[in-house]
């Protein structure tokens, strides 16, 4: 073990120290984690290393990750002889992720680990490594028996789950490091750099989103969670009469503004009672949104408001993240009729993504604004008429239409993207939503509306189809 080189600094921001054995991953994980900004990446796996820190970022939360590397003596593993640094950095931990191996199980040397982090008395994650897809989700559980709490699945080599478990390790950090800012000055980060993006109103080129739902569904918590999370301001909405205020949140797929959160904002008692007109204004952000996000109570299902308002956001022509929210409370046997239902009642929002969250812990949130950015990406898209016409023929030989066929297709507008396919005679409107499909699937356009219209010979023109 190498001794240790220097006393720990002055902790600024929270820690999280990453423990276990030999193997397990762990390194693979403060990659992950570290993202991009590793400077120092260890090629050999196995190997003992000297404790490093490490700078990481997760919604806006900044912490220090330490990988224990070596920590185990390899004399007497079971004895978990700690280093002097690790026994440290375990002390000054913030959260320990304890890492194990679900392709291995649990060994004597993940037990002995387990009775070391125990005795710290600090916040531990067991993390369960490797878990590289569904099947391997079941062996998951066996960690329970380590008694430090609920097991996290993920795959550090493929990023699958650490989403979540790290919004659930910064939600654990102490609160005065959350990094919200809501000033109207210029803002200074972590390192000292001046944030220009306040003050300015009319910023062009920001997709705005609006938030609708019923009321109780969790839009409020919603929206205080996304922003919570960024750095955001908040403005007056330039050039209307209504008392609107808009947010606009720095994140790191870019700025977005959300319309009209004066309710979500400053919610009270009162404005509880005006309910019936907290949904009416939603639905006028929704005629200034370029992107909704339907929030819905997924313990209630799919209710008729939900697939009213789902009618309102699809004849507002803007692309549809719907956001199941509440999920955590939804018991696991009624997860898949509730995504049926989705799947039945909110058919005419096409192919949007729908993601399953808990405005209320957190889970699942950092999906969200990924999600807008794709939506918001799909909308503007442009295809290349070459790649239009390969695509249209690849999806008539998989499956031929009968009568008439397809001979040339362009695009010829975006936001939405629409095209318009010249044919030598009538299509079947079955045939039609199978073409709209096989289109979806290969140029990523599953959050946008589109329009297809068609024009065949002969005939005076098709009918504009929508979605
Ligand atoms: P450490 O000794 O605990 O730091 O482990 P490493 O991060 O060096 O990883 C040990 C080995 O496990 C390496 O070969 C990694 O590529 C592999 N590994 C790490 N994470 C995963 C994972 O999520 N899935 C799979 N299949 N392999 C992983
Ligand atoms: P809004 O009327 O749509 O803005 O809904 P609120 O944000 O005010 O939330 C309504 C209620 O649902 C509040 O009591 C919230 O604490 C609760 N809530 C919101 N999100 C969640 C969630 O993800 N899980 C649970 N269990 N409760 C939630």
């Amino acid at each position: 073990m190498t001794p240790a080189k220097s006393e720990a600094p002055t902790r600024t921001q929270p820690l999280v120290v990453v423990a276990g054995r030999p193997n397990v991953g762990k390194s693979t994980l403060v990659n992950r984690i570290v993202g991009r900004r590793a400077a120092v990446v260890e090629e050999r796996p196995g190997v003992t290393r000297d404790r490093k820190e490490l700078d990481a970022e997760w919604c806006g939360h900044h912490f220090t990750i330490v990988d224990t590397g070596g920590w185990l003596s390899s004399d007497d593993p079971l004895d978990a002889q700690v280093s002097a640094q690790s026994e440290r950095a375990i002390g000054e931990a913030d959260v320990i992720l304890f890492v194990v191996d679900v392709t291995v199980g649990l060994t004597d040397e993940d037990l002995a680990v387990a009775r070391v982090l125990k005795k710290s008395g600090r916040q531990v994650r067991v993390v369960v490594n490797k878990v590289d897809s569904d099947q391997r989700e079941a062996d998951v559980w066996d960690a329970l028996s380590l008694g430090l709490g609920d097991p996290w699945a993920v795959s550090a080599l493929h990023g699958r789950g650490t989403g979540d478990l790290l919004d659930d390790v910064v939600g654990a950090f102490p609160t005065t490091s959350v990094a919200v800012r809501e000033d109207d000055g210029p803002v200074t980060d972590a390192d000292g750099v001046v944030d220009l993006v306040a003050g300015t109103a009319t910023e062009e080129g920001i997709p705005r989103v609006a938030l609708v739902g019923r009321p109780n569904v969790g839009k409020s918590t919603l929206f205080n969670r996304l922003v919570g999370d960024e750095r955001s301001i908040t403005h007056d909405a330039p050039g209307t009469t209504r008392d609107a205020v808009d947010t606009i949140v720095e994140t790191p797929e870019g700025t977005v503004c959300f319309i009209d959160t004066a309710g979500m904002r400053r919610k009270s008692r009162t404005e509880r009672g005006t309910e019936y007109f907290s949904v009416l204004r939603a639905l006028d952000a929704l005629d200034e949104a370029d992107i909704a996000l339907l929030v819905i109570d997924a313990t209630s299902g799919i209710t008729h408001q939900d697939q009213r308002l789902a009618e309102r956001i699809g004849a507002s022509g803007c692309p549809v993240v719907v956001v199941l929210n509440k999920w955590e409370l939804v018991a696991a046997e009624d997860r898949i009729g509730i995504l049926a239902d989705v799947g039945d009642r909110l058919a005419f929002l096409g192919e949007a993504p729908v993601l399953k969250i808990s405005a209320l812990s957190g889970l699942g949130v950092h999906h969200i604004l990924p999600a807008v950015a794709a939506a918001e990406e799909a909308y503007h898209s442009r295809i290349p008429t070459g790649e239009l016409n390969r695509a249209l023929k690849s999806i008539q030989v998989a499956h031929p239409p009968v009568g008439a066929r397809i001979q040339y297709g362009v695009q010829g507008a975006n936001d939405p993207p629409t095209f318009t396919l010249f044919t030598n005679g009538r299509l079947q409107p079955t045939y039609l939503r199978y073409v709209e499909r096989g289109l979806r699937e290969r140029f990523d356009l599953g959050p946008t509306p589109i329009k297809i219209r068609v024009r065949a010979k002969g005939a005076n023109g098709g009918g504009g189809r929508k979605r």
